[in-house]
Protein backbone atom coordinates (compact mmCIF):
# COMPACT_ATOMS: atom_id res chain seq x y z
CA UNK A 1 0.00 0.00 0.00
CA UNK A 2 1.48 3.10 -1.06
CA UNK A 3 0.53 5.43 1.51
CA UNK A 4 1.51 8.69 0.45
CA UNK A 5 -0.39 8.24 -2.38
CA UNK A 6 -3.81 8.18 -0.22
CA UNK A 7 -5.85 11.23 0.28
CA UNK A 8 -7.43 12.26 3.35
CA UNK A 9 -10.25 11.20 3.55
CA UNK A 10 -8.99 7.64 2.46
CA UNK A 11 -6.09 7.96 5.35
CA UNK A 12 -8.50 8.96 7.70
CA UNK A 13 -10.76 5.50 7.06
CA UNK A 14 -7.40 3.68 7.99
CA UNK A 15 -6.72 5.42 10.85
CA UNK A 16 -10.35 4.91 12.42
CA UNK A 17 -10.58 1.19 11.41
CA UNK A 18 -6.96 0.78 12.94
CA UNK A 19 -5.36 -0.77 10.02
CA UNK A 20 -2.20 2.22 9.85
CA UNK A 21 -0.47 4.38 12.49
CA UNK A 22 0.77 7.70 11.78
CA UNK A 23 4.37 6.73 11.84
CA UNK A 24 4.04 4.42 8.62
CA UNK A 25 2.27 7.79 7.03
CA UNK A 26 5.01 9.87 7.73
CA UNK A 27 7.26 7.07 7.07
CA UNK A 28 5.66 6.60 3.32
CA UNK A 29 5.76 10.70 2.51
CA UNK A 30 9.44 11.00 3.82
CA UNK A 31 10.11 8.40 1.81
CA UNK A 32 8.85 9.66 -1.15
CA UNK A 33 10.48 13.21 -0.71
CA UNK A 34 14.05 11.39 -0.24
CA UNK A 35 13.34 9.64 -3.56
CA UNK A 36 11.84 12.70 -5.63
CA UNK A 37 12.67 15.78 -3.93
CA UNK A 38 16.33 15.63 -5.43
CA UNK A 39 14.67 16.36 -8.49
CA UNK A 40 11.15 18.26 -8.00
CA UNK A 41 12.69 20.61 -5.48
CA UNK A 42 9.98 21.35 -3.72
CA UNK A 43 11.16 21.71 -0.23
CA UNK A 44 12.69 23.96 1.26
CA UNK A 45 13.30 21.92 4.38
CA UNK A 46 12.05 18.67 5.80
CA UNK A 47 11.49 17.99 8.92
CA UNK A 48 12.06 14.59 9.62
CA UNK A 49 13.02 13.74 13.22
CA UNK A 50 10.11 16.20 14.56
CA UNK A 51 7.35 14.75 12.11
CA UNK A 52 8.12 11.14 13.17
CA UNK A 53 8.14 12.07 17.01
CA UNK A 54 4.87 13.84 16.52
CA UNK A 55 3.58 10.74 15.08
CA UNK A 56 4.90 8.63 17.65
CA UNK A 57 3.16 10.86 20.00
CA UNK A 58 -0.35 11.23 18.19
CA UNK A 59 -0.16 6.93 18.50
CA UNK A 60 -1.28 7.09 22.14
CA UNK A 61 -4.68 9.60 21.06
CA UNK A 62 -7.69 8.09 19.12
CA UNK A 63 -8.06 9.79 15.41
CA UNK A 64 -12.20 10.33 16.04
CA UNK A 65 -11.94 13.38 17.98
CA UNK A 66 -9.04 14.92 15.46
CA UNK A 67 -10.55 15.48 11.24
CA UNK A 68 -6.40 15.36 10.56
CA UNK A 69 -5.14 13.04 12.80
CA UNK A 70 -1.97 11.79 11.56
CA UNK A 71 -2.17 13.50 8.18
CA UNK A 72 1.10 15.07 7.05
CA UNK A 73 1.27 18.50 6.09
CA UNK A 74 3.49 20.67 4.07
CA UNK A 75 3.27 24.52 5.08
CA UNK A 76 4.55 27.14 2.69
CA UNK A 77 7.79 28.97 3.51
CA UNK A 78 5.65 32.31 4.20
CA UNK A 79 3.46 30.59 6.74
CA UNK A 80 5.10 30.71 10.33
CA UNK A 81 6.03 27.90 11.80
CA UNK A 82 7.35 28.46 15.63
CA UNK A 83 11.23 27.38 15.26
CA UNK A 84 11.89 26.89 12.20
CA UNK A 85 12.73 28.53 9.44
CA UNK A 86 10.02 30.95 7.69
CA UNK A 87 12.15 32.36 4.57
CA UNK A 88 9.74 33.52 2.08
CA UNK A 89 12.39 31.92 -0.04
CA UNK A 90 14.30 35.40 0.50
CA UNK A 91 17.95 36.00 1.43
CA UNK A 92 16.52 38.65 3.60
CA UNK A 93 15.00 36.33 5.82
CA UNK A 94 18.14 33.52 5.71
CA UNK A 95 17.86 32.08 9.04
CA UNK A 96 14.60 33.74 10.34
CA UNK A 97 13.16 31.21 13.09
CA UNK A 98 9.76 33.04 13.88
CA UNK A 99 9.32 32.82 18.09
CA UNK A 100 5.25 31.58 17.31
CA UNK A 101 2.90 29.74 14.92
CA UNK A 102 0.61 31.20 12.35
CA UNK A 103 -2.69 30.39 13.32
CA UNK A 104 -3.59 28.38 10.58
CA UNK A 105 -0.45 25.89 11.62
CA UNK A 106 -1.64 25.68 15.57
CA UNK A 107 -5.44 24.60 13.86
CA UNK A 108 -3.54 22.03 11.79
CA UNK A 109 -1.93 20.57 14.83
CA UNK A 110 -4.78 21.27 17.24
CA UNK A 111 -6.81 18.86 14.59
CA UNK A 112 -4.17 16.08 14.64
CA UNK A 113 -2.04 16.69 11.77
CA UNK A 114 1.96 16.67 11.45
CA UNK A 115 4.05 19.42 9.87
CA UNK A 116 6.58 17.82 7.89
CA UNK A 117 8.26 20.62 6.21
CA UNK A 118 8.24 24.12 4.15
CA UNK A 119 7.89 24.69 0.15
CA UNK A 120 9.60 26.33 -2.17
CA UNK A 121 7.98 29.50 -3.57
CA UNK A 122 8.66 33.09 -5.09
CA UNK A 123 10.32 35.21 -3.15
CA UNK A 124 7.38 36.86 -1.05
CA UNK A 125 5.15 35.28 -3.25
CA UNK A 126 5.97 37.47 -5.92
CA UNK A 127 5.67 35.08 -9.34
CA UNK A 128 3.77 32.85 -11.23
CA UNK A 129 6.48 30.02 -12.16
CA UNK A 130 8.56 29.98 -8.33
CA UNK A 131 11.48 30.44 -10.52
CA UNK A 132 11.88 33.71 -8.30
CA UNK A 133 13.33 32.16 -4.68
CA UNK A 134 16.13 32.87 -3.90
CA UNK A 135 17.40 29.05 -3.18
CA UNK A 136 16.17 26.91 -5.50
CA UNK A 137 13.94 26.27 -8.75
CA UNK A 138 11.10 23.77 -8.10
CA UNK A 139 10.20 21.32 -11.26
CA UNK A 140 6.99 20.72 -12.13
CA UNK A 141 6.35 16.65 -11.50
CA UNK A 142 4.52 16.21 -15.00
CA UNK A 143 7.56 17.13 -16.90
CA UNK A 144 10.30 18.47 -15.00
CA UNK A 145 11.60 21.01 -17.57
CA UNK A 146 8.16 22.91 -17.57
CA UNK A 147 7.47 25.22 -13.97
CA UNK A 148 5.06 24.55 -11.37
CA UNK A 149 3.68 27.64 -11.71
CA UNK A 150 3.65 30.06 -8.64
CA UNK A 151 3.79 31.50 -6.03
CA UNK A 152 2.90 28.24 -4.26
CA UNK A 153 4.93 26.17 -6.95
CA UNK A 154 6.64 23.79 -4.11
CA UNK A 155 3.65 23.55 -2.51
CA UNK A 156 1.42 22.23 -5.43
CA UNK A 157 4.18 19.94 -6.93
CA UNK A 158 4.44 18.37 -3.40
CA UNK A 159 1.04 17.30 -3.19
CA UNK A 160 1.34 16.62 -7.66
CA UNK A 161 4.09 14.20 -6.98
CA UNK A 162 2.68 12.70 -4.03
CA UNK A 163 5.18 13.70 -1.63
CA UNK A 164 2.30 14.70 1.05
CA UNK A 165 -1.27 14.64 0.41
CA UNK A 166 -2.40 18.37 1.70
CA UNK A 167 0.08 21.71 1.26
CA UNK A 168 -0.89 24.84 2.13
CA UNK A 169 -0.60 27.95 -0.14
CA UNK A 170 -1.07 31.55 -0.12
CA UNK A 171 -2.80 33.26 -2.84
CA UNK A 172 -2.58 37.09 -3.22
CA UNK A 173 -3.63 37.51 -6.80
CA UNK A 174 -3.70 33.49 -8.20
CA UNK A 175 -0.80 31.71 -6.24
CA UNK A 176 -2.65 28.62 -4.78
CA UNK A 177 -4.71 28.41 -7.94
CA UNK A 178 -2.37 28.94 -10.93
CA UNK A 179 -0.11 26.17 -9.50
CA UNK A 180 -2.77 23.95 -8.52
CA UNK A 181 -3.76 24.28 -12.47
CA UNK A 182 -0.66 23.66 -13.59
CA UNK A 183 0.06 20.85 -11.83
CA UNK A 184 -3.05 19.33 -12.01
CA UNK A 185 -4.45 19.41 -8.49
CA UNK A 186 -6.96 21.44 -6.93
CA UNK A 187 -6.71 24.70 -5.02
CA UNK A 188 -8.74 26.71 -2.92
CA UNK A 189 -9.04 30.09 -2.13
CA UNK A 190 -11.33 31.22 0.59
CA UNK A 191 -13.74 34.27 0.96
CA UNK A 192 -11.33 37.26 2.58
CA UNK A 193 -11.03 36.83 5.79
CA UNK A 194 -12.20 33.16 6.09
CA UNK A 195 -8.53 32.20 6.74
CA UNK A 196 -6.58 33.73 9.52
CA UNK A 197 -3.70 35.42 8.36
CA UNK A 198 -2.03 35.97 11.57
CA UNK A 199 1.70 34.97 10.71
CA UNK A 200 1.23 34.61 7.66
CA UNK A 201 4.03 37.08 6.03
CA UNK A 202 2.41 39.85 4.28
CA UNK A 203 2.74 40.78 0.40
CA UNK A 204 -0.52 42.56 0.27
CA UNK A 205 -2.89 42.22 3.29
CA UNK A 206 -6.21 43.43 1.43
CA UNK A 207 -5.81 40.37 -1.02
CA UNK A 208 -3.79 38.06 0.55
CA UNK A 209 -5.34 34.37 1.65
CA UNK A 210 -3.90 31.10 3.16
CA UNK A 211 -5.66 28.25 1.42
CA UNK A 212 -5.07 24.55 1.13
CA UNK A 213 -3.27 22.34 -2.41
CA UNK A 214 -5.03 18.73 -2.35
CA UNK A 215 -5.49 15.90 -4.68
CA UNK A 216 -9.53 15.74 -4.39
CA UNK A 217 -12.44 18.32 -3.32
CA UNK A 218 -13.23 16.52 -0.22
CA UNK A 219 -10.09 17.24 1.06
CA UNK A 220 -9.97 20.65 0.10
CA UNK A 221 -13.45 20.76 1.95
CA UNK A 222 -11.77 18.90 5.17
CA UNK A 223 -8.69 21.02 5.68
CA UNK A 224 -10.51 24.37 4.54
CA UNK A 225 -13.08 23.39 7.48
CA UNK A 226 -10.35 23.28 9.64
CA UNK A 227 -8.10 26.22 9.03
CA UNK A 228 -10.95 28.71 8.45
CA UNK A 229 -12.87 31.09 11.44
CA UNK A 230 -12.46 34.01 12.96
CA UNK A 231 -9.27 34.84 14.77
CA UNK A 232 -9.15 37.70 17.49
CA UNK A 233 -5.35 37.73 16.24
CA UNK A 234 -6.52 39.34 12.70
CA UNK A 235 -9.25 42.13 12.86
CA UNK A 236 -10.24 41.27 9.09
CA UNK A 237 -11.13 37.56 9.99
CA UNK A 238 -14.73 37.25 9.48
CA UNK A 239 -16.86 36.23 12.16
CA UNK A 240 -19.39 33.74 10.30
CA UNK A 241 -18.23 30.39 10.46
CA UNK A 242 -17.71 28.54 7.40
CA UNK A 243 -20.35 25.78 8.33
CA UNK A 244 -20.12 22.37 7.55
CA UNK A 245 -18.01 22.20 4.18
CA UNK A 246 -17.69 18.58 3.52
CA UNK A 247 -22.02 17.18 3.89
CA UNK A 248 -23.17 19.32 0.98
CA UNK A 249 -20.47 18.09 -1.79
CA UNK A 250 -22.75 15.37 -3.09
CA UNK A 251 -25.63 17.61 -3.25
CA UNK A 252 -24.57 17.64 -7.11
CA UNK A 253 -25.25 20.04 -9.24
CA UNK A 254 -29.12 20.49 -10.28
CA UNK A 255 -30.33 23.69 -10.23
CA UNK A 256 -27.30 25.65 -10.20
CA UNK A 257 -26.96 28.99 -12.09
CA UNK A 258 -23.78 29.15 -13.41
CA UNK A 259 -22.32 31.92 -15.54
CA UNK A 260 -19.77 31.14 -18.39
CA UNK A 261 -18.16 34.08 -20.14
CA UNK A 262 -20.06 35.43 -22.86
CA UNK A 263 -17.31 35.68 -25.59
CA UNK A 264 -14.72 32.68 -24.61
CA UNK A 265 -15.17 31.16 -28.08
CA UNK A 266 -13.35 34.27 -28.95
CA UNK A 267 -10.48 33.94 -26.30
CA UNK A 268 -6.99 33.54 -26.94
CA UNK A 269 -6.65 30.45 -24.90
CA UNK A 270 -5.41 26.86 -25.11
CA UNK A 271 -7.39 25.13 -27.34
CA UNK A 272 -8.18 22.04 -25.70
CA UNK A 273 -8.57 23.90 -22.56
CA UNK A 274 -11.13 25.85 -25.15
CA UNK A 275 -13.04 22.57 -26.05
CA UNK A 276 -13.12 21.13 -22.14
CA UNK A 277 -14.79 23.91 -21.40
CA UNK A 278 -17.48 24.20 -24.34
CA UNK A 279 -17.79 20.40 -23.25
CA UNK A 280 -18.36 21.15 -19.42
CA UNK A 281 -21.04 23.24 -20.32
CA UNK A 282 -22.68 20.35 -22.15
CA UNK A 283 -22.22 18.09 -19.63
CA UNK A 284 -23.10 20.37 -16.34
CA UNK A 285 -26.22 21.09 -18.36
CA UNK A 286 -26.98 17.27 -19.03
CA UNK A 287 -26.56 16.87 -14.82
CA UNK A 288 -29.44 19.80 -14.56
CA UNK A 289 -27.41 23.18 -13.90
CA UNK A 290 -28.70 26.37 -15.69
CA UNK A 291 -25.76 27.60 -17.74
CA UNK A 292 -25.41 31.11 -19.43
CA UNK A 293 -23.15 33.42 -21.04
CA UNK A 294 -22.72 36.45 -18.94
CA UNK A 295 -20.15 39.34 -19.04
CA UNK A 296 -18.16 38.96 -16.73
CA UNK A 297 -15.96 42.01 -14.99
CA UNK A 298 -13.21 42.98 -17.18
CA UNK A 299 -10.31 40.69 -16.49
CA UNK A 300 -7.85 43.30 -18.56
CA UNK A 301 -8.57 46.04 -15.75
CA UNK A 302 -8.34 43.62 -13.43
CA UNK A 303 -4.96 42.68 -13.91
CA UNK A 304 -4.04 45.98 -14.16
CA UNK A 305 -5.61 47.21 -11.28
CA UNK A 306 -4.22 43.98 -9.04
CA UNK A 307 -0.42 45.07 -9.89
CA UNK A 308 -0.85 48.67 -8.96
CA UNK A 309 -2.73 47.67 -5.47
CA UNK A 310 -0.44 44.74 -4.74
CA UNK A 311 2.92 46.37 -5.66
CA UNK A 312 1.73 49.27 -3.64
CA UNK A 313 1.11 47.57 -0.23
CA UNK A 314 3.92 45.22 -0.95
CA UNK A 315 6.39 47.81 -0.81
CA UNK A 316 4.76 49.41 2.30
CA UNK A 317 4.88 45.60 3.93
CA UNK A 318 8.23 44.96 3.17
CA UNK A 319 9.74 47.94 4.64
CA UNK A 320 9.85 46.41 7.26
CA UNK A 321 12.94 44.11 6.21
CA UNK A 322 16.06 46.78 7.37
CA UNK A 323 18.25 44.35 8.60
CA UNK A 324 17.12 45.31 12.46
CA UNK A 325 15.01 42.79 13.04
CA UNK A 326 15.09 40.50 11.00
CA UNK A 327 17.20 37.75 9.38
CA UNK A 328 20.05 38.87 7.21
CA UNK A 329 22.11 42.09 7.59
CA UNK A 330 24.79 43.11 5.07
CA UNK A 331 28.27 44.32 6.44
CA UNK A 332 28.39 48.16 6.88
CA UNK A 333 29.95 51.11 7.81
CA UNK A 334 26.72 53.73 8.44
CA UNK A 335 23.64 53.19 9.88
CA UNK A 336 22.65 54.19 6.09
CA UNK A 337 24.82 51.55 4.87
CA UNK A 338 23.32 49.00 6.57
CA UNK A 339 19.75 49.90 5.38
CA UNK A 340 20.38 49.90 1.61
CA UNK A 341 23.28 47.13 1.71
CA UNK A 342 20.78 44.99 3.39
CA UNK A 343 17.92 45.56 0.97
CA UNK A 344 20.11 45.42 -1.53
CA UNK A 345 21.47 42.31 -1.18
CA UNK A 346 18.45 40.82 0.86
CA UNK A 347 15.81 41.39 -1.90
CA UNK A 348 15.72 39.78 -5.29
CA UNK A 349 15.24 41.35 -8.90
CA UNK A 350 11.32 40.88 -8.74
CA UNK A 351 11.09 41.85 -4.75
CA UNK A 352 12.68 45.12 -5.56
CA UNK A 353 11.03 45.84 -9.15
CA UNK A 354 7.77 45.36 -7.22
CA UNK A 355 8.87 47.42 -4.13
CA UNK A 356 9.93 49.97 -6.67
CA UNK A 357 6.53 50.38 -8.70
CA UNK A 358 4.75 50.22 -5.40
CA UNK A 359 6.50 53.41 -4.17
CA UNK A 360 6.24 55.15 -7.58
CA UNK A 361 2.23 54.97 -7.86
CA UNK A 362 1.49 55.55 -3.97
CA UNK A 363 4.18 58.46 -4.33
CA UNK A 364 2.56 62.67 -4.18
CA UNK A 365 2.75 63.02 -7.49
CA UNK A 366 1.19 60.19 -9.19
CA UNK A 367 -1.23 58.45 -6.06
CA UNK A 368 -4.12 59.90 -8.09
CA UNK A 369 -3.19 58.44 -11.46
CA UNK A 370 -2.27 54.78 -10.28
CA UNK A 371 -3.02 54.29 -6.38
CA UNK A 372 -6.71 55.63 -6.34
CA UNK A 373 -7.70 55.10 -9.95
CA UNK A 374 -7.03 51.25 -9.37
CA UNK A 375 -9.46 51.28 -5.88
CA UNK A 376 -11.76 52.88 -8.37
CA UNK A 377 -11.66 49.90 -10.82
CA UNK A 378 -11.62 47.86 -7.84
CA UNK A 379 -14.84 49.04 -6.51
CA UNK A 380 -16.12 48.63 -10.06
CA UNK A 381 -15.19 45.13 -10.15
CA UNK A 382 -16.53 44.68 -6.81
CA UNK A 383 -19.80 45.83 -7.39
CA UNK A 384 -19.82 43.60 -11.07
CA UNK A 385 -19.35 40.78 -9.43
CA UNK A 386 -22.29 41.58 -6.92
CA UNK A 387 -24.44 41.67 -9.87
CA UNK A 388 -23.41 38.53 -11.40
CA UNK A 389 -23.91 36.84 -7.93
CA UNK A 390 -27.48 38.29 -7.24
CA UNK A 391 -28.40 36.04 -10.55
CA UNK A 392 -25.69 33.50 -10.66
CA UNK A 393 -24.80 30.87 -7.86
CA UNK A 394 -21.11 30.41 -9.57
CA UNK A 395 -18.91 31.79 -12.57
CA UNK A 396 -16.63 28.80 -14.30
CA UNK A 397 -13.85 29.66 -16.52
CA UNK A 398 -10.05 28.32 -16.62
CA UNK A 399 -8.18 29.17 -14.11
CA UNK A 400 -4.90 29.78 -16.53
CA UNK A 401 -5.08 30.63 -20.59
CA UNK A 402 -3.01 27.84 -21.16
CA UNK A 403 -0.60 24.77 -19.38
CA UNK A 404 2.80 25.26 -17.65
CA UNK A 405 5.70 26.68 -19.59
CA UNK A 406 8.96 25.67 -20.08
CA UNK A 407 11.28 26.63 -17.21
CA UNK A 408 13.13 30.11 -18.00
CA UNK A 409 11.12 30.69 -21.09
CA UNK A 410 9.12 33.87 -18.92
CA UNK A 411 11.15 34.44 -16.30
CA UNK A 412 12.89 37.32 -18.24
CA UNK A 413 9.56 39.26 -19.54
CA UNK A 414 7.81 40.49 -16.40
CA UNK A 415 4.98 41.21 -18.05
CA UNK A 416 4.27 37.93 -19.52
CA UNK A 417 4.75 36.14 -16.30
CA UNK A 418 2.08 38.52 -14.87
CA UNK A 419 -0.44 37.66 -17.36
CA UNK A 420 -0.68 34.34 -16.18
CA UNK A 421 -2.98 35.82 -13.46
CA UNK A 422 -5.46 37.23 -15.89
CA UNK A 423 -7.96 35.04 -14.57
CA UNK A 424 -7.18 33.94 -10.72
CA UNK A 425 -6.56 38.30 -9.81
CA UNK A 426 -10.91 39.26 -10.09
CA UNK A 427 -11.41 36.61 -7.06
CA UNK A 428 -8.57 38.18 -4.94
CA UNK A 429 -10.18 41.59 -5.80
CA UNK A 430 -13.57 41.07 -5.05
CA UNK A 431 -12.86 38.94 -2.12
CA UNK A 432 -14.85 35.98 -2.93
CA UNK A 433 -14.11 32.42 -2.91
CA UNK A 434 -12.55 30.58 -5.71
CA UNK A 435 -11.10 27.15 -6.42
CA UNK A 436 -9.20 25.22 -9.45
CA UNK A 437 -9.49 21.63 -10.15
CA UNK A 438 -7.92 19.50 -12.59
CA UNK A 439 -9.78 19.39 -16.00
CA UNK A 440 -7.75 17.19 -18.71
CA UNK A 441 -4.76 17.37 -20.61
CA UNK A 442 -3.00 18.72 -23.33
CA UNK A 443 -1.58 16.73 -26.13
CA UNK A 444 1.88 17.40 -24.47
CA UNK A 445 0.24 15.37 -21.34
CA UNK A 446 0.53 18.77 -19.18
CA UNK A 447 -2.69 19.76 -16.28
CA UNK A 448 -5.06 22.33 -17.58
CA UNK A 449 -7.47 23.51 -14.86
CA UNK A 450 -10.69 25.00 -14.53
CA UNK A 451 -12.14 27.66 -12.23
CA UNK A 452 -15.40 27.76 -10.26
CA UNK A 453 -15.61 31.49 -8.41
CA UNK A 454 -18.77 31.85 -5.71
CA UNK A 455 -20.34 34.59 -4.06
CA UNK A 456 -19.32 36.43 -0.61
CA UNK A 457 -19.34 33.49 1.53
CA UNK A 458 -20.31 31.11 -0.39
CA UNK A 459 -17.90 27.97 -0.36
CA UNK A 460 -20.60 25.72 0.57
CA UNK A 461 -21.98 26.35 -2.88
CA UNK A 462 -18.13 26.74 -4.60
CA UNK A 463 -17.52 23.40 -3.21
CA UNK A 464 -20.60 21.75 -4.18
CA UNK A 465 -19.88 23.08 -8.05
CA UNK A 466 -16.32 21.60 -7.46
CA UNK A 467 -16.90 18.41 -6.44
CA UNK A 468 -20.29 17.92 -9.48
CA UNK A 469 -16.73 19.11 -11.66
CA UNK A 470 -14.41 16.91 -10.17
CA UNK A 471 -16.85 13.86 -10.81
CA UNK A 472 -17.25 14.95 -14.79
CA UNK A 473 -13.52 15.07 -14.98
CA UNK A 474 -12.47 12.16 -13.47
CA UNK A 475 -8.95 13.56 -13.23
CA UNK A 476 -7.66 11.11 -10.90
CA UNK A 477 -9.21 8.28 -12.15
CA UNK A 478 -7.02 8.41 -15.26
N1 LIG B 1 1.56 35.85 -9.62
C1 LIG B 1 0.99 36.93 -8.86
C2 LIG B 1 2.06 37.90 -8.47
O1 LIG B 1 3.15 37.71 -8.85
C3 LIG B 1 0.23 36.40 -7.70
C4 LIG B 1 1.06 36.14 -6.52
C5 LIG B 1 0.30 35.59 -5.37
O2 LIG B 1 -0.88 35.26 -5.47
N2 LIG B 1 0.98 35.54 -4.24
O3 LIG B 1 1.83 38.86 -7.81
Amino acid sequence: MELNKKSISELRKLYIENSVKPTEVVQSCLHAISNKDKEIGAFLDVMSEDALRRAAELEKESPEEMPLYGIPVAVKDNICTMGYRTTCASRILEGYKPPYNATVVDRLLKAGAIIIGKTNMDEFAMGSSTENSAYQITKNPWNVDFAPGGSSGGSAAAVAAYMVPVALGSDTGGSIRQPASLCGVVGLKGTYGRVSRYGLVAFASSLDQIGPITRTVEDSAIVMSVISGQDPRDATSIPDAAGDLVTGLNMGIEGLKIAVPENFEEWDIDGVLKKILKDTIEELKGAGAIVEPARLPDMDASIACYYVLANAEASSNLARYDGVRYGFRAKSESLDEMYEMTRGEGFGDEVKRRVLLGTYVLSAGYYDAYYNKAQQVRAMICSNFETLFSRYDLIMLPTVPGPSFKLGERIGNPIEMYLSDIFTTPANIAGIPAISLPAGLTDKGLPLGMQLLAGYEGETKLLRGAAALEKIYKFNED
